[in-house]
């Protein structure tokens, strides 16, 4: 039984939109309950140098609508030794903090099961990556919006691939996940995804090319994701020069530019929703969960599952997708 008084919240990890959202939601759902609010700069790296400062109402004014983080994120090593999180806690416990809300990915919850366990401390993530790869919830926040931005992008392309009849390969972000491949590919129209779930059991370039790029295409457009194992939209392409030279095929990576811009609706619905919902799971004195959206209800997740286990991928969606490209 513990009561909570006093939270802080950080963003830690890779950035997604929709994280300023969330941070509002959290703020204003815990101010609405009593509770007292102190932000965190730069992830577990602000625990430890104690870049901590109090948050009211109107500190999470006009930020429902950027991209990004307002309190910063950080990838912090340090946070990985005894010492570190010993650090981080002697701070907590003088700034009068005895919950955390954490926001970030898998590593960002790996930190908070650690430090949770270690100090009996509540803690509470919300999952925000773009790469929507955490098991547990339907979506993450930042998803939606990159899937939008990749989608935007790929149209572009589209144009120019059009124009010179082109075979283009665009990469994506999802190194060990390919649902922002997947799913763009479906929405921008694309002939295939190269994703990292089948990459080792079937050979998708080679498929691609036994299938045949249908000949009455003006234009040709495959996203790959980004990848060790096939190099990427790079890779792809250079297996392609070389084992098919009759094939003129140009590559474009996105890059950074998947992770900016404002929310979409989705985006600061979700984070709205979640933010709220860590408060509700902190008041339900829950620890060491994250919280996440399953048919459109609120769970409630253990870090350990959140982390451990392997969030599958729809792949009837491929289906579609071969269907669609005829
Ligand atoms: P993400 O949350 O986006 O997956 P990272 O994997 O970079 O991002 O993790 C974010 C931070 O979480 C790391 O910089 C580190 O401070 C902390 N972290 C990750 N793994 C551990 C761990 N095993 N022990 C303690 N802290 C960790």
């Amino acid at each position: 039984m513990y009561e909570v008084k006093c939270i802080g919240i950080l963003t830690s990890g890779g950035d997604a939109p929709g994280m300023n959202a969330a941070i509002r939601a959290i703020t204003r759902t815990a101010i609405y309950h009593g509770i007292a609010v102190k932000a965190i700069y730069r992830g577990y790296r602000g625990l430890i140098t104690n870049e901590i400062t109090d948050f009211k109402t109107q500190s999470v004014s006009n930020i429902i609508q950027q991209g990004g983080t307002i309190l910063k994120t950080a990838r912090c090593m340090e946070f990985k030794t005894p010492e570190g999180r010993k650090q981080a806690h002697d701070n907590m416990v003088a700034a009068g903090i005895d919950a955390l809300v954490v926001l970030g990915g898998d590593g960002t919850f790996t930190g908070a099961r650690i430090f949770g366990q270690e100090y009996s401390i509540p803690i509470v993530g919300v999952p925000c990556t773009i790469d929507n790869d955490l098991f547990g919830t339907d979506y993450t926040i930042g998803y939606d919006t990159a899937l939008n931005t990749i989608i935007q992008c790929v149209d572009k392309i589209r144009d120019t691939a059009n124009s010179h009849e082109r075979l283009f390969f665009i990469e994506v972000m999802g190194r060990d996940a390919g649902f922002l491949a997947l799913n763009s590919a479906l929405a921008s129209g694309a002939e295939a995804a190269i994703i990292p779930e089948i990459v080792t059991a079937v050979d998708q370039l080679e498929e691609l090319i036994e299938n045949g790029f249908r000949k009455s295409k003006n234009s040709s457009i495959v996203i790959v994701a980004e990848s060790d194992i096939t190099g990427g939209a790079l890779g792809v392409a250079e297996r392609l020069k070389k084992e098919h030279p009759e094939y003129d095929a140009r590559v474009s990576i996105l890059g950074h530019v998947q992770r900016g811009g404002s929310p979409t609706a989705a985006d600061r619905i979700l984070a709205s929703r979640l933010g709220s919902a860590a408060i509700d799971a902190l008041l339900d004195e829950q620890r060491s969960i994250m919280v996440g959206i399953v048919n459109d209800e609120i769970v409630y997740v253990p870090f350990n599952k959140a982390i451990k286990d392997e969030k599958e991928l729809n792949r009837s969606v491929l289906d579609i997708l071969r269907i669609l490209s005829i």
